[in-house]
Order: structure tokens, then sequence, then C-alpha cells
């Protein structure tokens, strides 16, 4: 079958296995000319298929010489319906991972579940050197939650919160501007939001590898907040999202009082804003987005996930200074480039003056449509697009 993105609303629902494994393979080549020494060997990657967490796998995998099991909810392909793109990078990750003569385990399933975790500590202490981790990222990013316990199905939402929300948006696939309002979030709405994106589940998956002694002493596990702008402050740190951000510091306390013991410790990484599937779906940052992409591009500090990733592992995580670099509430700061004032000082100047007329002067749109396409494996050089692709 020839392969063609086909669009529906913010996502794509084809994606391009030869495209999808080229991105994989040009990430492995970046972390491959970034050896880092001291870093663990022994890495948990939870939400591995896409985005942050792929970025981590294939920085543990190939900076650190790290075997790793990943998890995911990927869909394979079926009929003349394409796999999604996280299931050809995991598949495209294995291969290469294996060929590096790495232990590389996945698991494909809903990891809200006690089934993945059941099934996560019995790879572990199966296969793992040791039987335990000495590292465990956690990179989820899901529309939906089921409460293991209840079996209660929560949605999460991307809403204000007390007042609506005005602001300018981009359909970044016709490059028009408009306003969008955003109504606030009743309470049940925030209530779902921090049940799905907070903290509840992290904890479920330490508590449930601690009992089983599967985390190795000193071991570190990290998950993922942003803060970004005050500019999309209403839409995401003070909005839905924002409170199961809190949530997931909260849970962070609470992960590292109970790996004390083994001198474990739990932190959140702020990062930086990206294009991927989770962040397209956000009214108003598409356009922020596309206005910080061409003024960190045109400063040289512009980063796509692997390199941020590559530099959380060597100069914060493993750069071998005790303790880890962080701010004043204990964070890592992976966002320090995005957040630079004068940066910032730019981008709201910019953010006041575009306009329908302007668009290309001040925002990166095609930087983003592109940047979109290839998180489903299109738009890459060297792939050649009009190609039948058997067994898909
Ligand atoms: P992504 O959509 O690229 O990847 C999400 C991953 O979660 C995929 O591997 C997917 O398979 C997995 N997943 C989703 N539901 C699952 C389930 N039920 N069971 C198992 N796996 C499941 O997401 P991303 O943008 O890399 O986001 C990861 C984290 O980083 C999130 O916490 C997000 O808030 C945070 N973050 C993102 C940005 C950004 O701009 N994208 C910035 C800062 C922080």
């Amino acid at each position: 079958m020839v392969i063609k993105p086909k669009m529906r609303g913010f996502i794509c629902t084809t994606a391009h296995p030869l495209g999808c494994a080229e991105n994989v393979r040009r990430q492995v080549e970046y972390a491959k000319s970034n050896p880092i020494q001291g870093a663990p060997k022994r890495v948990l990657i939870i939400g591995s298929s896409a985005g942050y967490g792929l970025a981590c796998r294939i920085a543990a995998a190939f900076c650190c010489s790290a075997d790793t099991i990943g998890v995911f909810f990927e869909r394979e392909a079926s009929g003349s319906r394409t796999a999604t793109a996280g299931w050809y990078n995991s598949r495209a990750f294995e291969q290469l991972a294996k060929e590096a003569g790495l232990l590389c385990e996945s698991v494909n399933g809903d990891a809200f579940g006690d089934e993945a975790k059941q099934e996560v500590i019995r790879l572990i202490k199966d296969k793992m050197p040791g039987g335990k981790v000495d590292s465990i990222i956690y990179s989820l990013a899901a529309p939906k939650r089921r409460d293991p316990v209840t079996g209660e199905v929560y949605s999460s939402v991307i809403k204000p919160i007390g007042g609506a929300y005005q602001n300018k948006t981009i359909d970044f696939h016709t490059g028009e501007l408009s306003e969008v309002t955003i109504e606030p979030a009743a309470a049940d709405e925030i209530a779902q939001t921090v049940k799905v994106m907070g903290g509840e589940d992290w904890l479920l998956w330490i508590k449930a590898m601690s009992g089983a002694g599967v985390i190795e002493q000193n071991a570190v596990t990290v998950a993922f907040s942003y803060i970004g702008p005050s500019l999309t402050y209403p839409v995401y740190k003070d909005g839905t999202i924002g409170k199961a951000k809190e949530d997931l510091e909260e849970k962070s306390k609470q992960i590292t009082a109970l790996l004390s013991p083994i001198g474990g410790k739990a932190f959140i990484a702020v990062n930086k804003a990206l294009v991927t599937q989770a962040s397209s779906a956000i009214p108003v940052v598409p356009l922020y987005i596309s206005i910080l992409y061409k003024l960190m591009k045109e400063k040289g500090t512009h980063e796509d996930c692997i390199r941020q990733m590559v530099r959380m592992f060597k100069d914060r995580l493993y750069a071998g200074k005790a303790p880890v670099p962080v701010d004043e509430a204990g964070r890592i700061r992976m966002d320090d480039w995005e957040m630079e004032p004068s940066l910032q000082e730019e981008i709201s100047r910019a953010w006041s003056d575009v306009n329908n007329e302007n668009t290309g002067e001040y925002a990166d749109i095609e930087g983003y449509r592109d940047d979109f396409l290839r998180l489903f494996g299109f738009g890459l050089s060297g792939i050649d697009y009009d190609v039948d692709v058997k067994n898909f």
C-alpha cells in the first residue's frame, strides 16, 4: 500500500513505517554521538513509544548502553489500517537495540492497569541483570484512564479554571489565526483530569515495584511537567492540566519518601514545549510553539525531544554532580532555554503583533507542520513516499 498522511482534526490516522524507523534511526545516531559515563544500565520507561519517553529510551540505550523495558499503548496494523506511529517507533527501536546487543523488552498494554505493572515486574525479575532497575521514567500522556480498582473511566480535559479564557490560536494545517474562547472546567472535569494526568498512577507503579523488590538502591524516577509563559497560564499552568501537574509534584514527594530507605529519589523535570501528539491538541499552544521555534532556531538554542533528553541525562541526572541540579522547588529545569527572560520578552512582543497578514514573519508554522507530520513518519528526506509498502 502507498501510505499518505490522513488528517482528522489534531491527529493523523495513518503512519509510515519507514519514516518512523528513519525518525528513530536519526535519534539513535544523535544519542550514539553523546556517550555518557556513570549512567544507569537498567531502565524502565513508561510511555516509551513517542515524544519524551521514546527519546529517554533512546538516550538510555544509546548514550548509556542501558538495557531497557518500555511500556506503551499502541495499535498494530490490521487490514488496510496502518499501525500507530508509536508501534512503528517501538519496532524500529527494538531492532536497533537488539543489533547493538542490548536487552530490550516491550509491554504493549494499558499502563494504568495492574496487568501491565505485574508483567513489567515479572520481566525485571526474569530478564534484567540482578532482577532490578536503577531508573524509572514516567512519561505518559493519555486522554483517559481506567481506575484499576473501581473500573471507572476518567477523561482529561484541557480547560481554564474559574473563568473563560480567550486568546489567539492557529490552525497549523492552514496557517489561519483566529480567536478561541475556552469555557472553564466544571469541578468534576478538574478532578477527572487530575485522575488521568496527575501522579496517582506513578505512585502506584513505584509502590508495586518497591513491594516486589525490583528497584535498585539509589534509583531515580522522573516524571515530566510543563510551566510555560504567563500567556498560556490560563490554559496550562493554572488550568486543569496544571492541577494534574501539581498533583504529580505532590506525588513525587511521596515517592521520594517511599524510596528513601533505599536512597532513591523522585524528580519532576520541567520540559520545553515541543510538537508532540499531546501538545498539538492544546488550543493556543501551537501558536506559542511556532513563535518559540522561530526565535529559538534563530538563536541556535532550539532542541527537539532527543536533544533535550540527552541533555537531561548528561548535564542533570548523570552529570556526576551530587546533588542533581534543581530549582528552588526541587525540579529539574529543562525549560531553562525556553524560559530565558529576553527570549520570553521577544515572544510577548511577537504575540501582540502577530496577525493573519504577518504570521510568516513571527511564527515558524512550516516548522510546526513539518514536525507534526514527522511524528507520524511523513516528510523525512530520503524516504520514497510513493513506494508500495508491503507488510506494514
Ligand atoms: P506523547 O503523546 O508523545 O507520548 C505519550 C506516551 O504515552 C506514548 O508512548 C503512549 O503510547 C503512552 N501511553 C498513553 N496512554 C497509555 C496507556 N494507557 N498505557 C500505556 N502507555 C500509554 O507525549 P509527550 O508529549 O512526550 O508527553 C509525555 C509527558 O511529557 C507528559 O507528562 C507531558 O505532559 C509531558 N510534557 C510534554 C511537553 C510537550 O510539549 N510535549 C512539554 C513538557 C512536558
